[in-house]
């Protein structure tokens, strides 16, 4: 339901809690995020129920911190409202984390290609996570590369971000049928369902088109369409007062 995606110099955690919360305002049923920390590993944190709920787990269990990061709040479509079900969800033998809002229609047929695999959710969206690992497993190791090949798979609606451990500093994302936009700032730039995930850090922002995808490093951003081809962006100023 709601997405935020970090990637910059600061520690994420905060930004990204700050990000979920701004909004909350969409509604939604449980929430989590996932950063990669200056080690390069993968750390992650869902649970079921209010960003309080998540918040609170968070100062009573810290996690590592990191500076690249993604957050999510959850309005399920497919499976319950549970601390499994909620997002990120892991792939890759838990180096790879994904986000998603909307729905995926054709994910029965392509759980049904990963038959044998042990999915620890009943979401359509842990289906993306797992195929994406795959393709990257075997592809060699590339993250936009195994992203393009596995969106455009995708039937449905889809706002999907990711990110791989062994990619500290890069964030992945695309749209189709579901809004997904990008915040510049200095050294750092973010990813956002909507502009009041970053509005209190930048507001130059770029419009992703229909069935386009990302990538974000704090050097800059990226934008192709599905089968890689460059396309140019809008940027336009957020006015609103956040
Ligand atoms: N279909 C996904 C799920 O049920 C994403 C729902 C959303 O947009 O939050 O987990």
């Amino acid at each position: 339901c709601g997405i935020v995606g970090y990637v910059g110099p600061r520690q994420s955690q905060a930004i990204l809690l700050a990000g979920l919360s701004r909004l909350e305002y969409r509604g939604y049923d449980s929430a989590g995020i996932a950063v990669i920390d200056g080690d390069g590993s993968l750390d992650m944190r869902k649970r079921a129920g209010k960003l309080q709920v998540l918040r609170d787990d968070l100062v009573g269990h810290p996690m590592t911190d990191g500076t690249t990061g993604i957050g999510h709040t959850r309005w399920a479509t497919h499976g319950g409202p549970t601390d499994a079900n909620a997002h990120p969800h892991l792939a890759d033998d838990d180096k790879l984390a994904v986000i998603h809002n909307g729905i995926i229609e054709n994910f029965g047929e392509l759980r049904a290609e990963l038959d044998g695999h042990p999915f620890t959710s009943e979401t359509d969206t842990e289906v993306a996570a797992v195929l994406l690992g795959r393709e990257y497993a075997g592809n060699g190791g590339d993250l936009v590369a195994a992203f393009r090949a596995v969106v455009a798979r995708l039937e449905g609606a889809f706002t999907l971000l990711a990110m791989h451990q062994d990619h500290p500093g890069l964030v992945v994302g695309a749209r189709r049928n579901s809004p997904l936009v990008i915040g510049l700032g200095e050294g750092e730039n973010f990813l956002g369902s909507d502009v009041a995930a970053f509005v209190e850090h930048t507001r130059n922002a770029l419009a992703i088109g229909q069935d386009q995808i990302v990538a974000i490093t704090p050097a800059g951003v990226e934008v192709t369409d599905f089968f890689g081809a460059p396309v140019e962006v809008e940027p336009f100023e957020v006015t609103w007062d956040a």
